[in-house]
């Protein structure tokens, strides 16, 4: 079928320049709300609305009412002096008031205003000595031209260089130039929202004719939010066809050595744990191949569920490979994994970017001939000559920074690998369909018991002298503290300029010996060093950039201090603060911040201090800042939409979820006729990529 873009779209994908009223100095102003093609209008729609309806006088009006009314020219009055404006007496059916002109010629003005006759006006009402008075009308119009002003005049977003006037012009034509197409909504969801069709949708947004039609949830206006979603999720859904089309292999396990592990462990999964590797474990043994999401908040339990997803593809005469995003990440998790491993007999391996020459080699022999059944590794684990003798499980940590075409390149490796990508990150629902909505979801929203809570402060960074005389007495008391310095983000450079000045401050402070400092920049083994200084107990306190943001893992460390933290997300004070309250003693987590604190500012910090429910923070973190800033740059997987709002309409795009899933699951090659119907909304919202997927699959 067809991977070239429909003949009716291609007026909507012409020049800008093709539009009414648009040359080539507002065509390039108009990239700056991110119009691009004739197109992208379509999906810049009115925030505002003026009401233009006419009423017989201006009797009754009060200052800062927009009035619109016939009026008769009586006559002018010009300035008599400069600074003086030019006035204009009018009659409407009631009374004689003025028009004012302190800008233009008044030359123009007597054009526009002649003399005993009448004309439509409108504009904003003000008083001034108690004198009526409509100052600069935004329109005035010729009887006979009445039509050319709406009853309700729709206000687009501006940017530099570019008016209203042409605004609702090129709009207007991008409208026009909308062909006639058919519908893509299920007949039965469109009929049962009472949605209009996509060119009805598109009109009346432009031209809403009342505030209710203005607002989000006018049907209008939810339909095109829903095309936006839906377009969305069908280039989700389609990724997800295309990876599970390719053929997977049902890896069953014998529970043999899982049930090892089980036994071995101090502790009982909990519901959520046991919920999580039922699922992965199905997944595992289906004839498809697996593409799920695990996502629990730090502690939460994601190794033990890794580690017994690895061992079904061990169980099942394979080998499982866990892949972290750093160095110190991959060695963690052998840490963790290893003691358990060997109680089950299992041979696990560790391979990173560090290993070279005959080792290396020893190890991707081993790898080959499956004498190592578990590798935890970097992206060296990928590397092109790293071959598996029989990989049947790929775990992903920490891979919140993926986005959906980096999943599909990695998922490319391997043929029948199943992919389980692990996130620390909780993010809202409405988020991770959007994020992840192409994959199967495992939530671990369950803590494991016997936790301590932590306990989290607020303080300025001007009592600087008392937390460091306070960390003092901890660590003469045994306890050790993480102390993470702020990126600030002006440049790398100042910021681990800050790190070593706090680093020696607190040595100074608190004994040579007794602390440590890593940073991003650092060569990897002194890094390392340093770190498994701070495991072993040697060092009492860590400096920190956030290095240790994810994954480290050091029970006795009770304390984490963070310095600026009005500059961090929320999502990663929480992640940071996680990083303590891991072992049996009470944990303290101090938020230092640099006085005053915004009204907004000092909130987001409290919501940490109120809860350390993972889900919950990043509710609030969305309700707070809005989606844009919650995903920040770190997020990159993250899409935008120009009309949906993925905070309020979570319902709109769950429903696009499974419609768009539905959708494929009866019609996988798009042909039937609504098939057909959607490959054209595919190419309006321009997804590409999606299309590419169907030319393909
Ligand atoms: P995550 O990777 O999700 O941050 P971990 O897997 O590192 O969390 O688990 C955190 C700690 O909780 C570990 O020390 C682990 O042994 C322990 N743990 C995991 N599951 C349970 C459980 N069901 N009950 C008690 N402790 C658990
Ligand atoms: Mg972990």
């Amino acid at each position: 079928m067809s991977s070239t873009r429909p003949e009716s779209l291609f007026p909507l994908f012409a020049k800008l320049e093709t539009l009414a009223g648009v040359g080539p100095k507002t065509a390039k102003a108009l990239s700056g709300l991110s119009v691009e093609r004739p197109r992208d209008l379509l999906f810049v729609l009115p925030h505002a609305l003026i009401d233009r309806r006419r009423t017989p006088s201006v009797v009754g009006s009060v200052a800062g009412d927009v009035v619109t009314v016939e009026v008769t020219v009586l006559r002018h009055l010009m300035p008599s002096r400069k600074g003086l404006p030019h006035r204009v007496f009018v009659q409407d059916s009631q009374t004689e008031f003025q028009l004012v002109f302190f800008r233009g010629s008044s030359e123009w003005i007597e054009k526009q205003l002649p003399v005993g006759e009448t004309r439509l006006v409108s504009g904003k009402i003000e008083f001034y000595d108690s004198q009526i008075q409509m100052p600069h009308p935004d329109h005035i119009l010729a009887s006979e031209k009445e039509d050319d002003l709406p009853q309700f005049e729709s206000v687009y977003p501006l940017t530099a260089g570019v008016t209203q006037k042409t605004m609702a012009k090129a709009c207007a034509d991008a409208i026009d130039r909308t062909p006639e197409l058919s519908e893509w909504i299920d007949p039965a969801l469109r009929a049962r929202e009472g949605w209009p069709s996509f060119i009805t949708a598109l009109k009346s947004s432009h031209k809403p004719l009342s505030q209710n039609e203005l607002s989000p949830t006018s049907v209008a206006r939810q339909r095109l939010a829903y095309d936006e979603l839906f377009a969305h999720q069908v280039t989700l859904a389609l990724a997800r066809k295309t990876l599970k089309a390719k053929p997977g292999r049902p890896s069953v396990g014998t529970g043999a050595l899982r049930a090892k592990v089980l036994s071995a462990l101090p502790f009982k999964p909990t519901g959520a744990q046991g919920r999580a590797m039922e699922e992965i474990e199905n997944d595992l043994a289906s004839q498809d191949r697996m593409n799920r999401l695990l996502m629990g908040d730090v502690g939460s339990g994601k190794t033990l569920v890794a580690l017994m997803s690895l061992l079904v593809a061990v169980e099942s005469g394979g080998q499982g490979v866990l892949m972290a995003p750093t160095e110190i990440l991959a060695r963690q998790h052998l840490d963790d994994l290893r003691p358990l491993a060997e109680k089950a007999g299992v041979v696990l391996e560790l391979l990173t970017g560090r290993d070279k020459g005959s080792e290396r080699q020893a190890k991707l022999k081993a790898l080959k001939n499956g004498d190592i059944q578990i590798l935890v590794g970097t992206h060296a684990a990928f590397q092109e000559d790293v071959a598996y003798q029989d990989l049947r499980l790929a775990i992903v940590d920490e891979q919140h920074r993926f986005g959906v075409n980096q999943r599909m390149a990695l998922a490319q490796k391997g043929n029948f690998v199943d992919m389980l990508v692990m996130t620390a990150t909780p993010i809202p629902r409405s988020l991770s369909l959007a994020q992840y909505g192409d994959m199967d979801v495992s939530i671990l929203d369950e803590k494991p018991a016997g936790r301590t809570p932590i306990k989290t402060a607020l303080s300025a960074t001007d009592r600087m002298d008392d937390v460091v005389s306070h960390l003092g007495a901890a660590i003469a008391a045994g306890k050790q503290a993480y102390w993470v310095c702020p990126l600030v983000g002006e440049s790398e450079v100042t910021d681990l300029m800050a790190a070593e000045e706090r680093f020696k401050h607190l040595r100074a402070a608190l004994g040579e010996g007794r602390v440590g400092l890593v940073h991003g920049q650092m060569p990897a083994d002194e890094k390392d060093r340093t770190m498994a200084q701070f495991v072993a107990g040697d060092l009492a306190v860590l400096v920190a950039t956030t290095v240790i943001e994810v994954g480290v893992n050091v029970p006795n460390a009770s304390i984490m201090v963070i310095e600026r933290a009005e500059h961090f997300g929320l999502a990663q004070l929480h992640q940071l603060r996680g990083r303590v309250g891991r072992g049996t003693v009470a944990s303290t987590c101090l938020l230092l911040y640099q006085a005053p604190l915004t009204e907004t500012g000092r909130r987001r910090l409290e919501v940490l201090r109120e809860t350390e429910d993972g889900f919950r923070i990043a509710e609030e973190d969305l309700a707070m800042r809005g989606a844009g800033d919650v995903i920040g740059t770190a997020q990159s997987g993250m899409p935008r939409f120009q009309i949906a709002d993925i905070e309020t309409q979570s319902a709109l795009m769950a429903l696009a979820q499974s419609d768009a899933r539905k959708l494929l699951h009866d019609d996988p090659d798009l042909t039937s006729e609504r098939g057909r119907s959607v490959r054209v909304l595919l190419w309006l919202m321009e997804k590409d990529k999606a299309i590419r997927l169907i030319s393909i699959g």
